[in-house]
């Protein structure tokens, strides 16, 4: 047996994913730090590297991926649905720049990613991981500690099983293989209401296929995010109006109910179906003309998630619904969004990558990068960086708002790090500064100076009132 090679590092990251990748750069370019960094993927970049063709950020590039390197040209689409907001990159062009990313953070000489690595534990303080390829075991002695970024890990159509059984001979295709079909479909039965099912309706759409012909198993119906209020630098005034309208809206509120119908008069969430009262929300962001686009499927089938797909019959939680051997399944019932529960980010000799701006992947593990290399105490760190899950239901707005902004409050009271926010390009307002002088912006700053406070202590108000589940997370 050859003996088993052993690494010395100050980090050991697990998960070379967007997180993974955000997190060893922002560590590295504010400490002297060594990083490993181990996938099982053979390439960094998590979840991109299997998404389907025709993805793109559903936010503009301009904001997303890591501090040191920009994602795209910053620049706005003059043209297409897109026309007027910030450019948006495809799956591939996010692959291709994690890549970039990764030869960046080697080039430092401070960073080691080993790919096709499962990573097995630790025992005695020695942490170990394998090689899918040659079996070969890695001993790793961490000086500092570990950090799991695999602790929000994507589930995606390409690497999800269907939760359903599915008999044979039926054509069910995870949403990716649209693109590979050979011949022309009697029908398309899209199963699942998230941001997948959409972005599949929107595709088949766009390819010329007639609505009628398209029948949508939507089990929930989302919240979504107007796009037009997810723009940064110059376009960062509509963007901080929202954020200030949301406030607002949440200091005034004086039910759940009374909070949406708040929201949506004030465009901060809209619905493909206004007679729907949904009860999702995954942070999904839409334009005003996809959303136009998704309202022209009609035949919605409300009847819950679905259970068998039969060759003549689909059975879902509260019904049945006739189908054939000609109609093509798309699958895009993947979660999207791991669930997992709130968990404390830094620990003596572990980081546990999570969010705490609400749905801002890259922007917080940056920020958890920096203030792991700026800030020593444990309890600092935890106070600036609380955890704050992704949230499924409608009703999770309420708390995963509250500690956001709870957060947002802290990290004022820290001019390091806000100067760091201030300049990160993963921050979406940033850009504000330079705006000051617009009275829009002037007003929405009135606006959230005055009713947030309010806005905090109502949510968590209603989350306590209405004993909505919390997932783990604690507020003080
Ligand atoms: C279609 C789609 C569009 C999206 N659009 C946006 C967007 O516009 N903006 C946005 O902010 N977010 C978006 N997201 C969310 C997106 O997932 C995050 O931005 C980000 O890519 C998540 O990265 P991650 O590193 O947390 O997870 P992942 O990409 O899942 O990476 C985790 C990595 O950990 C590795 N791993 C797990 N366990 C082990 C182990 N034991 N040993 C070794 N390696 C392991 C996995 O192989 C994986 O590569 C989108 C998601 C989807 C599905």
């Amino acid at each position: 047996m050859p003996p088993v090679p052993i690494i010395k590092t100050d980090y050991l990251v697990v998960g070379a994913g967007a997180a993974g990748l955000a997190f060893a750069d922002s560590l590295v370019t504010h400490s002297s730090a060594e990083v490993v960094m181990v996938d099982r993927r053979h390439r960094p970049g998590g979840h991109w590297n299997d998404a389907y063709p025709f993805v793109r950020l559903h936010q503009p590039s301009a904001f997303y991926g890591v501090t040191s390197r920009v994602l795209g040209t910053d620049s706005i689409d003059r043209r297409g649905p897109n026309a007027g907001l910030y450019e948006r990159a495809t799956g591939a062009e996010v692959s291709a720049y994690f890549e970039q990313v990764t030869g960046d953070l080697e080039a430092s000489g401070r960073v080691r990613f080993f790919g096709l690595s499962d990573y097995r534990g630790s025992e005695d303080g020695k942490h170990r991981f394998v090689s899918r390829l040659t079996g070969q075991s890695t001993t790793v002695q961490v000086r500092r500690k570990l950090v799991d970024a695999t602790y929000l890990e994507m589930p995606v159509p390409a690497t999800h099983t269907p939760p359903f059984d599915v008999e044979p001979g039926v054509h069910l295709v995870p949403v990716g293989d649209l693109v590979e079909l050979a011949e022309p479909a009697a029908g398309f039965t899209v199963l699942g209401g998230g941001k997948t099912g959409m972005d599949a309706c929107a595709w088949l759409l766009d390819q010329g296929v007639d609505p009628d012909r398209i029948r949508w198993i939507r089990p929930r119906d989302a919240w979504l995010l107007d796009r037009e209020y997810q723009q940064t630098l110059e376009l960062v005034t509509g963007l901080f109006e929202g954020v200030s309208l949301y406030v607002e809206a949440a200091a005034l509120a004086e039910s759940v109910e009374d909070l949406f119908r708040r929201l949506e008069a004030c465009g901060q969430m809209v619905r493909i179906d206004p007679e729907v009262e949904p009860t999702m929300y995954h942070c999904a962001t839409v334009s005003v003309g996809e959303l136009e686009q998704l309202r022209s499927v009609e035949r919605v089938v409300r009847l819950g998630r679905v259970r068998h797909v039969g060759a003549d019959h689909l059975v879902l939680e509260e019904g049945e619904i006739p189908t054939d051997r000609g109609e093509v399944h798309v699958d895009c019932t993947a979660a999207g969004l791991r669930l997992s529960p709130a968990r404390t980010v830094f620990e003596p000799d572990r980081i546990t990558i999570q969010q705490v701006r609400t749905c801002q992947p890259t922007f917080n593990a940056a920020l958890i990068g920096f203030v792991e290399a700026s800030f020593e105490d444990l309890g600092a760190k935890n106070r600036l960086c609380p955890p704050n899950p992704y949230p499924d239901r409608a009703t999770d707005w309420l708390w995963a708002t509250a500690i956001a902004q709870r957060a947002q409050a802290a990290w004022g009271a820290e001019p390091e790090l806000n100067r760091w926010i201030e300049r990160s390009r993963l921050n979406a307002t940033r850009g504000l500064r330079e705006q000051l002088g617009d009275p829009r912006v002037q007003a929405a700053l009135t606006r959230y100076a005055d009713h947030l406070e309010a806005a905090i202590a109502n949510l968590e108000c209603l989350v306590e009132a209405n004993a909505l589940d919390r997932r783990g997370v604690r507020t003080p």
